[in-house]
């Protein structure tokens, strides 16, 4: 319908929201990535073609804006998606990377168990860096690029956990953090820490990093450490989840992190932790953000907190709560719409209705 030159767009029947935002995505990894390393078997040119697919998904499902947290050995296909798309290429969500990670030797994103006349020839899925000049020289390295953030693994991953104490590899030590906060902030960057807890974890938070991927087994301390810091955190707990088909042992191992992770979530909530929404979407299909917020809503946060979180914690968590986050004169047109209250019901947001990107329709059903 068109009223002047102004094209009116009718969503009175629904209820309209300002999109949403996922603050850890991976646009270019598809569920199999652990099983089947990308790096591996795929090139890196068809990999940019799968980003492409993964963000119109993310955005088909009301996610307007990402931030995608480490492209796992993906060349620069996060970057080329962000900027085709920011030069009207294509129509996409808005997209913060951080490119290639930074990870030590042995540590997670560094393949294991190739045979050892292979394993310096394979490509890895982050830059290894073992001490400080290295740690600097990839930031400048992942600058030059193109990138928008940093991102490191404070931890490793799930095999680096202990499984009688559940105490994940530590990979940095506090100098090593501050070293690399400090160099990408001379760059105006920021940094997110992969950590899953314990001294890891915290070492990171007083190294001074700007938000904290995962958290599964975030204690007390560091929690405090948070709090007083402002240091952001993304929980994406769906990820833990025991998969389908696994073996009995592992089940029973998902199943504890899963429940620490539901304290974690808990004790973070409570003392005032910032919570800005994230999935690791990518590692579960890209277009069920959803569950997280059904997750979180599970787990004791109000659907209005969680709906916050999703927007405006979103939207700090970017330094963009200027611009995005709100439907707020001076904002981005990045609106979506979906039938229901979901603030009664956070399941609402299985079907999104509508999604205005920048402006532009990009679904109304
Ligand atoms: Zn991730």
């Amino acid at each position: 319908m068109k009223s002047n030159s102004a094209t009116v767009i009718d969503l009175s029947d629904k209820t309209v929201l300002p999109g949403l935002i996922d603050g850890h995505t991976h646009i270019c990894l598809t569920p199999d990535y652990s099983s089947n390393p990308p790096v591996l078997y795929k090139t890196n040119t068809y990999r940019t073609m799968e980003a492409f697919k993964a963000a119109k998904r993310i955005l088909n499902a009301g996610f307007t804006t990402i931030r995608d947290v480490d492209n796992e050995g993906a060349d620069m296909a996060d970057i080329a998606v962000r900027d085709a798309i920011n030069e009207g290429m294509f129509v996409g969500p808005r997209i913060f990377v951080s490119g290639w990670a930074i990870s030590i030797t042995g540590g997670h994103m560094n393949l294991t168990g190739l045979r050892p006349s292979i394993d310096k020839k394979v490509e890895q899925l982050a830059i290894i860096a073992d001490n400080s000049e290295d740690m600097v020289a990839a930031i400048r390295d992942q600058r030059k690029s193109g990138v928008d953030f940093i991102k490191i693994y404070a931890t490793g991953t799930l095999r680096h956990i202990n499984r009688e104490t559940l105490e994940s590899l530590s990979q940095l030590s506090t100098e090593e953090v501050q070293i690399m906060v400090n160099e990408a902030r001379r760059w105006d960057m920021d940094v997110a820490a992969h950590a899953y807890g314990g001294t890891g974890a915290y070492h990171a938070v007083q190294g001074g990093v700007h938000s904290l991927e995962h958290g599964l087994f975030l204690d007390d301390k560091t929690v405090a450490l948070m709090v007083n810091n402002g240091t952001f955190w993304c929980p994406t707990m769906t990820v833990y989840f025991p998969d389908e088909g696994a073996s009995e042992a592992d089940i029973r191992f998902r199943n504890r992190i899963v429940a620490e992770h539901k304290k974690s979530f808990q004790r973070a909530m409570n003392k005032g932790v910032k919570i800005a929404f994230g999935t690791d979407i990518g590692s579960m299909p890209h277009e069920e953000g959803w569950r997280e917020l059904e997750l979180m809503v599970d787990y004791g946060m109000s659907p209005m907190d969680v709906i916050h979180s999703a927007t405006v914690m979103g939207a700090k968590l970017l330094r963009m709560n200027d611009e995005l986050g709100q439907i707020k004169e001076g904002y981005y047109a990045d609106i979506i719409a979906v039938d229901g209250n979901p603030d009664e019901d956070i399941k609402e947001f299985r079907t999104v209705d509508f999604v205005m990107v920048n402006g532009a329709v990009v679904k109304n059903k």
